[in-house]
């Protein structure tokens, strides 16, 4: 028998006993040193600074146990847990990155082979093999050590856990006050639930494979239904966008039929793993390699690989490795998660979704804005320090998250969901009101919305209308490009639904961060700077005609609303209303109906636009301020990168300065003057904009209650005042002015 599969079967008894966790560690540096032949065997586990501690050994002495430290950039150990990849050397004193600690005793030892023990996120510790002669370890002994590695993962992983000092409640599992993580605020709110993760997780009892015939027969079933769900998404027609998103998902296809992915997985068969753990196995290596890599194009393949392995465990997995959410209990854990199976997740009910990558306005966050799901994201370290059914409370306020959590934390949660619940009830009550000023300017209060269950909050939130239907969602959510006839019933749902209410219906905002999942877009090296919105619906015409026609027959005799993002210069919004007026015509002409009124309009995203408007003037009737991307352009800013996306501020001289001077342009023009972007869901925010004469605002439904409280108590002519001194003679941090002002005006600014 090969010794990987003589260590796996010993293995397999040793994760079965009962024992502590170090004496079974104990017991399989044994194992590993007696069945390789090996005068050492070590294992040194990663601690939360970065630093590797000795924790079991056979052949280096017994004190160093618990005593050897060593940092991240100390020793081969640290280089193997820096790099995440096994390093084979026959003379170990002799290479560079050597570290000599006497009390180990390892003078004699010359051969060094030390592997990564991985698991979900990262490196957590380093397996070291050592031999006196100096000696070449082969392709399969390091092959061995890493599969052995996996399978200490789950061992040392358990020796981080802190034991329950007393009988913990069920809320607190594995010992109550697992920490605390932080991340930024996707949606406001509180939740509490048990975790589920996205990632499908190989629990260590599904490890072992009971007959290798059998499991290599599985993996080749598996491997058979993912390249057909593979397949099958390659036919979709794709015409409309063009041969260069085919070619990226032919590539993903490629990765698919890549003979050498599907030997490696059966390479951990014979080693005696399961299907999924020798899928796991090869996550764990992507994973770690995703965190090294810095070349975008690498980086890109290594994510492809991921989601083929989690594919393919979904697959070995049935119905078994699907949804887990059960009940309403639950936090969702991802490390990225798209818009559709967020949406999957949350028909079964969600309390709240944590997210390692993705900024504030990425799909995922606008989905669980749109659905009211507590989120966070930007943790880093969510996957390393969360398990499957841990507690955790979501506090989407303050942006952190606590991993379960104690009786203190506990508490303290609970008396803030009731202050939320008694806030809510004072919105509650101004639902029918009208968001009129102290001194009689009327507001409206928008919805943004994009999806049906949008529109479950139009009466809820008593909003006046949809001030911004995002029609692009229709298409990210699906497999594949919505036909004519979706798009038109999707229409018509969103007119019925809002029963005569306004809805302003924005054109195809694809590209950039918003890329099909079927078909995604041409690698770019800015995608914000690129070929997206009304650019790209400009260069598709079928696809842009198609949904210009669908929006005309959605309408049939009713009013139609009609905006077009990302428009930069004057033709383009001239070329796309042109489109707009064939489509109306040519439906005249068909079907003998047009809208009874039509209002076409441009979103205010680029700068340049803002210049540009009195050249549009007459042809334009409304004009609405995309703030999310007009921030991110205004001051050069990628919204999708963490470290920059929240640096600038709207509530700024220069930018309130500009859009004063967008709005004296628009009013000149009689152009009517809104906003939509995801700023005014603050209420100082939507103060200065109706300040500016913005009055139509479109936002979260969550955003109404608050906004709607501000406006009636706010004398708006005195306000301005203040604002316009103000923006004449900044001094310091600007938003603090503004927030003193509000403050001055009554209105609560402690959550601003
Ligand atoms: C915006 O940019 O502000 C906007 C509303 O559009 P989106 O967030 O969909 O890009
Ligand atoms: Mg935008």
């Amino acid at each position: 028998m090969p010794a990987t599969r003589v260590l796996m079967n010993n293995l397999r008894q040793v994760m079965a006993e009962d024992g502590d966790t170090r004496s079974r560690l104990d017991h399989v540096v044994r194992l590993i040193a007696t069945t390789m032949v090996a005068d050492v065997c070590s294992i040194y586990v990663r601690e939360a600074d970065g630093a590797l501690l000795l924790i079991a050994t056979e052949g280096l002495r017994p004190e160093a146990v618990n005593k050897t430290r060593l940092t991240e950039n100390e020793g081969l150990v640290g280089f193997v847990a820096r790099t995440a990849e096994p390093i084979a050397i026959e003379d170990a004193p002799r290479h560079p990155a050597f570290s000599y600690r006497p009390e180990t005793g390892e003078d004699p030892f010359h051969a060094f082979l030390g592997v990564p023990i991985l698991r979900t996120g990262g490196v957590t510790g380093v397996l070291v093999v050592q031999n006196q002669t100096e000696r070449t370890y082969g392709e399969e002994e390091i092959d061995t050590l890493q599969t052995i590695s996996m399978v200490l993962a789950e061992i040392v992983h358990t020796l981080n856990e802190a034991p329950s000092p007393q009988s913990a409640p069920d809320r607190r599992m594995r010992g109550a006050g697992g920490g605390n993580l932080k991340g930024r605020v996707f949606c406001e709110g509180l939740g509490f639930g048990r975790a589920v993760l996205h990632d499908p997780v190989v629990p260590p009892a599904k490890f072992f494979a009971a007959d290798q015939v059998q499991e290599a027969e599985r993996l080749n079933q598996g491997l058979v239904d993912l390249r057909a769900a593979i397949d099958r998404m390659m036919l979709i027609d794709g015409a409309a966008l063009g041969e260069d998103p085919r070619d990226v998902m032919e590539t993903y296809r490629l990765l698919a039929y890549d003979t050498s992915w599907a030997e490696k997985l059966h390479e951990g068969i014979r080693a005696g793993l399961s299907a999924e753990a020798s899928v796991d196995r090869a996550r764990r290596e992507h994973r770690a390699k995703l965190q090294h890599a810095r070349d975008p194009y690498l980086r890109e393949r290594l994510h492809d690989l991921e989601d083929l392995d989690n594919r393919l465990l979904r697959v070995l997995g049935g119905e078994e490795g699907k949804l887990l959410i059960t009940g309403d209990e639950s936090v969702l854990v991802a490390r990225r998660l798209g818009p559709a199976e967020l949406l999957e997740y949350a028909k079964a009910g969600l309390k709240g979704l944590l997210m390692e990558e993705a900024a504030a306005s990425s799909h995922a966050a606008i989905v669980a804005r749109a659905l009211g799901i507590p989120a966070i994201g930007g943790i880093e370290g969510l996957t390393t320090r969360i398990e499957q059914g841990d507690y955790i409370i979501v506090d989407a306020e303050e942006g952190s998250v606590h991993i379960r959590p104690d009786d203190v934390v506990y508490d303290a949660y609970r008396s803030r969901v009731a202050l939320r619940s008694e806030r809510q009830a004072e919105y509650a009550k101004l639902k029918g009101l009208p968001a009129r000023t102290l001194d009689g300017t009327d507001v409206s209060l928008m919805l943004n919305a994009g999806l049906d269950l949008d529109l479950d909050m139009l009466e809820q939130a008593g909003a006046d209308g949809v001030g911004l239907f995002r029609t692009e969602f229709q298409f990210l959510v699906s497999e594949s490009l919505p036909r004519l006839e979706d798009q038109i019933s999707l229409y018509k749902r969103v007119l019925d639904r809002a029963a005569g209410r306004p809805v302003v219906f924005r054109t195809l905002d694809l590209g950039g961060d918003k890329v099909l999942p079927a078909l995604s877009q041409l690698r770019e090296e800015n995608p914000a700077l690129g070929w997206r919105s009304i650019r790209f619906a400009l260069d598709h015409k079928g696809l842009f005609r198609r949904q210009l026609r669908a929006l005309v027959r959605a309408s049939g005799e009713r009013p139609l609303t009609v905006m077009f993002p990302m428009v930069t210069i004057p033709e383009e919004y001239r070329a796309a209303k042109a489109l707009l007026m064939e489509e109306i015509a040519w439906s005249a002409k068909k079907t003998g109906k047009q809208p009874s009124r039509l209002e076409v309009g441009v979103m205010l995203e680029t700068p340049a636009l803002g210049f540009a408007m009195q050249d549009l003037g007459p042809e334009v009737d409304f004009l609405s301020v995309g703030t999310n991307d007009l921030l991110q352009f205004f001051f050069a800013a990628d919204r999708m990168t963490p470290s920059v996306s929240e640096r600038y501020d709207l509530v700024d001289p220069a930018a309130l300065r500009y859009l004063k001077m967008v709005a004296e342009i628009c009013k000149a023009h009689k152009i009517r003057l809104s906003v939509c972007g995801e700023a005014t869901a603050s209420p100082p925010v939507a103060l200065c904009f109706a300040a500016l004469g913005y009055t139509s605002l479109s936002m979260a439904a969550s955003a109404i209650g608050p906004v709607k409280q501000a406006l009636r108590k706010v004398d708006l002519n005195a306000f301005r005042k203040g604002l316009f001194e103000r923006m004449d003679k900044p001094n310091g941090s600007f938003r603090n002015q503004v927030l003193a002002l509000a403050a001055e005006h009554g209105i609560d600014t402690a959550d601003s």
